[in-house]
């Protein structure tokens, strides 16, 4: 049978776009479907304008910083919509090259939404055209969660909205301890907001390392977020323009906006994939082999729709690599493991490889090696944050296997870190690394000391 397409990607984000790219440029006959605009996202509404308000926000530390040197700043003051007006260029800027690249390689873009009429058949909603593909790649991504069990939901926001708000609200309410909770608890205090986070656990950032948690935690708070731990969201009302939530513990806070920040789903809802015969997890979705090939055989699905490791660079990799095994002759399959990460609080996380816990877990004996300090910037200005540096290493080799950082330039640290780390470096690799000085990163290559918890001490 004689498709109209030899690959049709549902979705123009950082995997689909890769995928659609390359196997274009092998001379096939590729479309790409996107309801909104080409980036997806990571561009739109996710990594990008986040950092640049992180940037944004940390200009006021910034200037008190300056102080500390001598400067003397007067009558500084922050115009949010000059920003986020030039912000939004920039997004529109990256989002016209991710369309135009495409369209070089010979990408025909198709701006609508795409959705299965049968395992071949695609329906464009807008046009009502039907196409067929021989092969069909999954790249919807993801959404962010709003818990319809809350009352009032409605009168809530999510991360999508915050890269649209008018003004920086006077009093901002965020509900969640993952990435996104944190790093908006950060960019909006750094903004001049007051900031109430509410978590139902104990600590934020469940699944990273407990030292890092406490620290962040603790930094949180030292930079003047209120956080409500052991509460959970009941109900939301508004009064004279005012929302109020009330919590699990019956405890009331009342805010000028309330960011649920709890999680995001596979976008998968509605896309006819059971017409398809596409196998979804209970978490709705795809379910997908090493080569992200779902359980029908010209079908396959990269990125956050998979819910496999939800960053960009992942979906790209992931991309990447279908576009590699179907159409270039080269089998590839991306290696999850060890993948760096940060999460863009103030000051930064940056983390590869494994928690303490998971080590001991794995590997039974590890050594610890940790340190925490003042940044010489900060010496001269009187702030008292700090920076964690940890090494976790598997005791049986002494091979490196996890490292946190919390600090100035974490990620950007980690992310060199990492190339080590995925090369199998021990700690006497570290050690024989000679120091950069004055650097924080310098702190990796002299840790001696190994850490014995209180408790193992000799008395
Ligand atoms: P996360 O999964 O990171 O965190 C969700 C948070 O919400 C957790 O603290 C969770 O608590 C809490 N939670 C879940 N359900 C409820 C509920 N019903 N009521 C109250 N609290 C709840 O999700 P995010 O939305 O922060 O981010 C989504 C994903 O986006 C991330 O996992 C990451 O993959 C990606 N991302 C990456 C970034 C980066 O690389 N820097 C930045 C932003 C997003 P508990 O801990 O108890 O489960």
């Amino acid at each position: 049978m004689a498709y109209d397409y030899d690959l049709f990607v549902i979705g123009a984000g950082s995997g689909g776009v890769r995928a659609a790219r390359l196997a274009a440029m092998t001379g096939k006959k590729v479309a790409v479907a996107e309801e909104h605009r080409a980036g997806g996202t990571c561009v739109i509404r996710g990594c990008v304008p986040k950092k640049y308000m992180v940037y944004a926000s940390e200009f006021g530390r910034s200037l008190h910083h300056m102080k500390g040197y001598g400067w003397t700043v007067e009558n500084a003051s922050y115009d949010h919509n000059l920003f986020m007006d030039k912000m939004h260029r920039e997004v529109d800027r990256l989002s016209g090259i991710y369309a135009r690249n495409l369209r070089n390689a010979g990408v025909e873009i198709i701006e609508e939404r795409a959705e299965f009429a049968d395992a071949h058949t695609l329906k464009l909603l807008k046009s009502g055209r039907t196409v067929t593909a021989a092969k069909i790649l999954i790249a919807v991504g993801g959404a962010p969660i709003l818990p319809q069990d809350v009352e009032g939901i409605d009168l809530a926001i999510s991360s999508n909205e915050m890269f649209h708000l008018d003004a920086v609200p006077e009093h901002i309410v965020i509900v969640g301890g993952g990435y996104i909770a944190v790093e908006f608890a950060g960019i909006m205090s750094g903004l001049g907001a007051r900031v109430c986070l509410v978590y139902r656990g104990e600590t934020v950032l469940r699944g990273f390392d407990d030292d890092v948690r406490t620290h962040v935690h603790d930094e949180l708070k030292r930079k003047g977020v209120k956080v409500i731990t052991h509460a959970a969201p009941k109900t939301l009302k508004k009064d004279n323009g005012k929302i109020t939530m009330t919590l699990s513990n019956n405890e009331t806070v009342t805010a000028d906006k309330i960011l649920f920040a709890v999680g995001r789903e596979p976008h998968t809802k509605g896309l006819g994939l059971e017409k398809a015969g596409v196998k979804l997890n209970d978490k709705g979705a795809v379910i997908v082999d090493e080569y992200s090939h779902t359980n029908v055989p010209h079908i396959w699905a990269v990125g956050d729709v998979t819910d496999r490791v939800n960053l960009t660079p992942v979906a790209i990799r992931e991309g990447q690599a279908f576009a590699q095994t179907e159409f270039m002759d080269k089998p590839t399959s991306f290696d999850h493991a060890d993948i760096p990460h940060a999460v863009f609080t103030q000051p930064p996380v940056g983390v590869v490889g494994m928690t303490e816990a998971d080590a001991r877990k794995a590997f039974g004996m590890v050594d610890i090696y940790k340190t925490k300090f003042r940044p010489m910037k900060d010496m001269l200005t009187r702030d008292e944050e700090r920076v964690l540096m940890k090494l976790v290493v598997r005791a049986e080799d002494e091979r490196v296997v996890g490292v946190h950082i919390v600090g100035p330039d974490a990620p950007e640290i980690i992310q060199a870190v990492a190339i080590a780390v995925k090369m199998g470096a021990s700690k006497a690799d570290f050690d024989r690394t000679c120091a950069l000085h004055p650097s924080i990163a310098e702190e990796l290559v002299t840790l001696r000391e190994k850490f014995v918890p209180p408790e193992l001490k000799p008395v």
